[in-house]
Parts: C-alpha cells; sequence; structure tokens
C-alpha cells in the first residue's frame, strides 16, 4: 500500500499512455466541470484560471481521436434528475423526506455504507460521469459502426472516488465497463508533462459535437451549489412553463457549510439544502433523519467547496483557492450564450433521435442506476 497513492497515480497514467501509444482503439475523453479551472495550476497558471481551450487542445496532442465534456452528462443529469424530482413531488413523496442528489460518489459510498436507509431517498440518475459514459459506449458507438470494445474511455476527474465510482457494476454497459480508467486533474497534469506537450503555447480548441455541447448550467456541477441551481433552472421552467425571472439563485452560491432556501415552485413552496464537507454533510443528515429540519431536495458534495475541492485537484497553499475556482466557474457560466440544461440543443437531439423523453424506457436503461446496502449490520448479517 502506498501511502501517498503514487503507485495507483502511476499505473493509471501508464495504462492511458500504452493505450494512447498502441493506438488499437477509438481513443475519447471526457473532462469534468471543475477540472478546467484547475488544470492551469499544474502548468504554474494562477488559481482561478480558466484553461478549457488548452487542455482540449493538450487532449487532442496527446492523441485523443474525441474530446468530449462531462458538462453534457451534467446537462443530462439535470433532465433526468430534475424530471424524477417533479415526478416525487407531484406522488406527494418528498412531504416526509428530501431526494437527495447522487452525482458525488463520496456522498454515495456514504449512503451505502453508513445510511443505508437513504438509500431510496437518493435520486437514482447517474452522475454526469456515469451518464456520458453510457452514451459513449451505446449512442456514440452505434454512430460510428463499432463495438463498444472498441473505444477506450478515460474520463478527467477531480477525485479518486470517481475511480471508485467506474468501478461500479451498476455503471457496466453491455457487459463491458463505460469508463475504462479514470485520470484525476493531477494525473493528466503529470501525463502532458511527461509527453512534453507546450501547454502554455497551445491554442484554445473547441470540445467535439456532439457529446461535447453544454450549457452554463452544467458547469456550475463544479461547485458547491451547482447542482442544485442548475436543477431549479431547469425544473422551475419546466414545472411552470414560465421564463425564470432571475436566472442566478444567490442563496446557494457560497462556501457556507449548509445552505438553505424557500422556492416558490407554481404556488408550492419548495425547502431545499445544499451541504458540502463530510462533518457538515454527516450533521445534516442526522439532523433531517431526527426530524428536526425538513426539506424537498438537498444537494451533497462530500469535498469542501464541491469538486473544485476534490481530493484529485492540484496541490495548493493559497487559503482563497476554492474561492477563486468558484468564481471561474460562475465567470464560465455568465460567459454561456445558454445557461439551462433544458434548452442545450445536442440534448434536445439526443432525446429526439434515442432517448424519447425524460425517465423513458430506454433513459432509465442507461442513464439511471440503484444502490446497494453496503453497511457494516448488512456485511455481518450475511456473514
Ligand atoms: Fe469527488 Fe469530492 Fe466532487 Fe464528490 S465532491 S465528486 S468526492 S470531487
Amino acid at each position: 500500500f502506498c501511502p501517498t497513492g503514487a503507485i495507483v497515480e502511476n499505473s493509471a497514467v501508464k495504462v492511458v499512455l500504452e493505450e494512447l501509444e498502441k493506438k488499437e482503439k477509438i481513443l475519447v475523453v471526457q473532462t469534468a466541470p471543475s477540472v478546467r479551472v484547475a488544470i492551469g495550476e499544474e502548468f504554474g497558471y494562477a488559481p482561478g484560471t480558466i484553461s478549457t481551450g488548452q487542455m482540449v487542445a493538450a487532449l487532442r496532442r496527446l492523441g485523443f481521436d474525441y474530446v468530449f465534456d462531462t458538462n453534457f452528462g451534467a446537462d443530462l443529469t439535470i433532465m433526468e434528475e430534475g424530471s424524477e424530482f417533479l415526478e416525487r413531488l407531484e406522488k406527494g413523496d418528498l412531504e416526509d423526506l428530501p431526494m437527495f442528489t447522487s452525482c458525488c460518489p463520496g456522498w454515495v459510498n456514504l449512503v451505502e455504507k453508513v445510511y443505508p436507509e437513504l438509500r431510496t431517498r437518493l435520486s437514482s440518475a447517474k452522475s454526469p460521469q456515469g451518464m456520458l459514459s453510457a452514451l459513449v459506449k451505446t449512442y456514440f458507438a452505434e454512430k460510428l459502426g463499432v463495438k463498444p470494445e472498441d473505444i477506450f474511455h478515460v474520463s478527467i476527474m477531480p477525485c479518486t472516488a470517481k475511480k471508485d465510482e467506474a468501478l461500479r457494476k451498476q455503471l457496466m454497459v453491455n457487459g463491458v465497463p463505460a469508463v475504462d480508467v479514470v485520470l484525476t486533474t493531477r494525473e493528466l497534469g503529470k501525463l502532458i508533462r511527461m509527453k512534453k506537450i507546450p501547454f502554455a503555447n497551445l491554442p484554445e480548441e473547441e470540445y467535439d459535437a456532439p457529446l461535447g455541447i453544454s450549457t452554463g448550467a452544467a458547469v456550475l456541477f463544479g461547485v458547491t451549489g451547482g447542482v442544485m441551481e442548475a436543477a431549479l433552472r431547469t425544473a422551475y421552467e419546466l414545472k411552470t412553463g414560465k421564463t425564470l425571472p432571475k436566472i442566478v439563485f444567490e442563496d446557494v452560491r457560497g462556501l457556507k457549510g449548509v445552505k438553505e432556501a424557500e422556492i416558490d415552485l407554481d404556488g408550492k413552496k419548495i425547502r431545499i439544502a445544499v451541504v458540502h464537507g463530510t462533518a457538515n454533510v454527516r450533521n445534516l443528515v442526522e439532523k433531517i433523519l431526527r426530524r428536526e429540519v425538513k426539506y424537498h431536495f438537498v444537494e451533497v458534495m462530500a469535498c469542501p467547496g464541491g469538486c473544485i475541492g476534490g481530493g484529485g485537484q492540484p496541490y495548493s497553499r493559497d487559503p482563497e483557492i476554492l474561492r477563486k475556482r468558484a468564481e471561474a466557474i460562475y465567470t464560465i457560466d455568465e460567459r454561456m450564450v445558454l445557461r439551462k440544461s433544458h434548452e442545450n440543443p445536442a440534448i434536445k437531439k439526443l432525446y429526439e433521435e434515442y432517448l424519447e423523453h425524460p425517465l423513458s424506457h430506454k433513459a432509465h436503461e442507461l442513464l439511471h442506476t440503484y444502490y446497494e446496502d453496503r453497511s457494516r449490520k448488512k456485511r455481518l448479517a450475511v456473514k
């Protein structure tokens, strides 16, 4: 066991290097929302520098055939999770306990191991990584006319919990892993340096279509409160049929450990909460279980600040690092023409030609998951 994780890091990088050199498979990569505001630090850029275009260019120089954006998966997650939330709300399923977001594998592991009674409260929607990777090995493979196993799919993520998520049997598609290797932001930095790619001199390049097209809502997944804000932008407009009077939900922004708000959704008051950092999460969950606080929808991120503070992000001694990366995320959102997931034209087309509609049979098959009881009590009972 290597206490620094260096051996694990080296082996993941080595596997990717080998595949890039062999060039036997179609090489596909996706990058998580928070990676673009942190990867620059690996090359000496100031914290909070947005390096999306250079990162995409570097991935192409490494030899990837297609560079896709996990943000596309985030827009899709909002369509499915937002629809699930509205469906549960209609059924009155949220009067007693809330629905929890499910895109953070650190949180999902905590539920499965410590709070298994909350499994039914987790959204069944896969994470953006899970959704996009399922599409890469089905929809995209079909478009190319190749078998899923002919594609080698790498995802660049802010934490090692995403490596664990990629290994879940629930994420397999047609008997093959949807993601073949997960690299952290730091590992990507290492790979780029090993291949002597001059990151600072690269031109800015765009993601490949269609699985690289996304909205401002999607990038918000990289910061605490972002999933909730993205979900509210879509749920409000889908439910009311009206345009949001104000697109920014200030109440869910900022680095406070727990944020709460009340939203008027077509005359119904919706109570929401946003929590990040494991200690805050445990505290809030205990309060919810004791019925001391009541919400309809809760966003949970295990890391402080959300994915911008993930364990696989570049190391930093800057005490303002989370604030600077968060500001960069909000800047990206502001600069986007489309800022609501349901307005993403590539997502609309995907539903038209492949998935039919949110929560359809096909969407359930590919984009939703289930959770297991992995608690100590359960393990002892099995023995
Ligand atoms: Fe990973 Fe942390 Fe983001 Fe959860 S909050 S997905 S553990 S980086």
